[in-house]
């Protein structure tokens, strides 16, 4: 593997540098570094970032791999400046026992374009009747820390206490999908003013908001680690800041598209805005873009949902929930946030890399850019602008809400270990 040297990149918080990369860590950093025998990159305008972790990855392989496999989805992630995802349990076979989520790391590892973590399932199939063989998904070769239902809520409080008690023992976590479901039962997009013009069946914000509630007592009960995952509304971050003040071990990721776009897309019945939680009010987008810059909410998780096209190129009602995530999310936050001055690019690296590192106990992952460090970092160009085309993804599935949107910034490298998985914007 041949050395790099990456030429005057700014680096969050500090100045630019040289960065030279070697044997899969970042050798050195200083300035007008000795390239020789290295390769140069000349990064001049771009910044440096740790490679971006995302916490909420749905990857359909096993299944549906039609609609995304986990080559065509670490493509995607490279792209996005991702180095390391964890893959959702909703796959079929469900990642409820230790073959599959050995299978899915293996094919992550074959693919090669960034770490891939199974989250395993809480309960067998996804049913929410019985829990699932955690400690096994635990010790196996996939190392499973953190185990969700995700798609389905673990309604039931007596399963959600004990999958918090039993992942105690081996630092593990429970990322709820928290939506009460007698309350969403045929629901179709946020109730609210808009449901109520369209004549849609309306999701009610307290379906979220009631199970985070009992999840964060629970959690505290237990003295257990709760996650939430795709926080949606202003009620829900309050309930977070509240448990967060009690000092319970309570951590919250929010989705791209929950910090720029709202319910008011619903009205053109285009499904590609159909999504699990639903898009929500302007005021509900506010309260998480500063729930974010001020750390109540701790990361930016894509739930990248890619859906073969007779999913989703249907009426509405019809239509499945979910939307693409990975090629745009770093876009989408730069407009949400440092467009609007509520982060600068310290604070991005630390909410798209450091937290969710931290949260998901990955080592080598969400590191600071300094000597010794693993090598694992992204290069943006703050500058350029790109319309999203979706012919143009990575992904199998085509259904971002951005297509044909113009978005801020571009990745123009990622480099997992030293070696360069996305180079001048493309696939290495
Ligand atoms: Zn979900």
């Amino acid at each position: 593997m041949s050395d790099w040297l990456i030429r005057g990149a700014a680096l969050p918080g500090g100045e630019p540098a040289d960065l030279r990369l070697a044997e899969g860590v970042i050798a050195e950093v200083g300035s007008r570094l000795d390239g020789t025998g290295a390769r140069v990159l000349a990064a001049d305008g771009l910044v440096a970032l740790p490679g971006l972790v995302d916490l909420h990855t749905h990857l359909r392989e096993p299944g549906r791999e039609d609609a995304e496999t986990i080559a065509s989805g670490t493509r995607a992630a490279a792209l996005g400046g991702f180095t390391a995802v964890h893959a959702m349990a909703n796959t079929d076979p469900v990642a409820d026992v230790a073959g599959v989520v050995e299978q899915v790391w293996r094919l992550g590892q074959e693919a090669g374009y960034c770490d891939v973590h199974p989250v395993g399932a809480v309960t067998v199939g996804l049913a929410g009747q019985k829990l699932a063989e955690l400690g096994a998904m635990a010790d196996s070769a996939a190392r499973v820390r953190i185990f969700s239902d995700d798609g389905h809520c673990v309604e039931d409080a007596v399963l959600m206490r004990r999958a918090l008690e039993y992942v105690k023992a081996f630092g593990g976590l429970i990322a709820q999908h928290a939506q009460e479901p007698r309350l969403t039962a045929g629901a179709q997009m946020n109730e609210g003013v808009v449901s109520a013009r369209l004549g849609l069946a309306g999701w009610p914000a307290v379906a979220e908001e009631s199970v985070i509630a009992r999840d964060c007592l629970l959690a505290a009960h237990v003295g257990s680690r709760l996650h939430v995952c795709h926080v949606s509304t202003a009620g829900s971050v309050e309930i977070l800041r509240w448990a967060k003040g009690k000092g319970w071990r309570v951590t919250a990721e929010v989705t791209p598209h929950h910090l720029l776009l709202t319910d008011e897309l619903a009205a053109t019945y285009d499904p590609v805005y159909k999504v699990n939680p639903p898009l929500r009010t302007a005021e509900d987008v506010e309260a998480l873009r500063d729930a974010l810059a001020d750390g109540t909410i701790d990361a930016v998780a894509t739930d990248h949902a890619p859906h073969a096209l007779e999913d989703k190129e249907t009426e509405w009602s019809a239509a499945a929930f979910g939307m693409l995530g990975l090629e745009t999310a770093l876009s989408v936050v730069a407009e949400a946030m440092v467009a609007t001055g509520r982060l600068d690019w310290a604070g991005v690296a630390d909410r798209m890399s450091v937290r969710p590192a931290q949260i998901a106990g990955i080592a080598g992952q969400g590191q600071r850019l300094q000597a010794g460090a693993p090598a694992n970092l992204v290069l943006v160009d703050p500058a350029a602008r790109t319309v999203v085309d979706p012919s143009a993804l990575a992904s199998r599935s085509r259904n971002t809400p951005y297509a044909g949107r113009e978005l801020p910034v571009r990745v123009q490298a990622t480099f997992l270990r030293g070696r360069p998985t996305v180079l001048d914007g493309k696939l290495a």
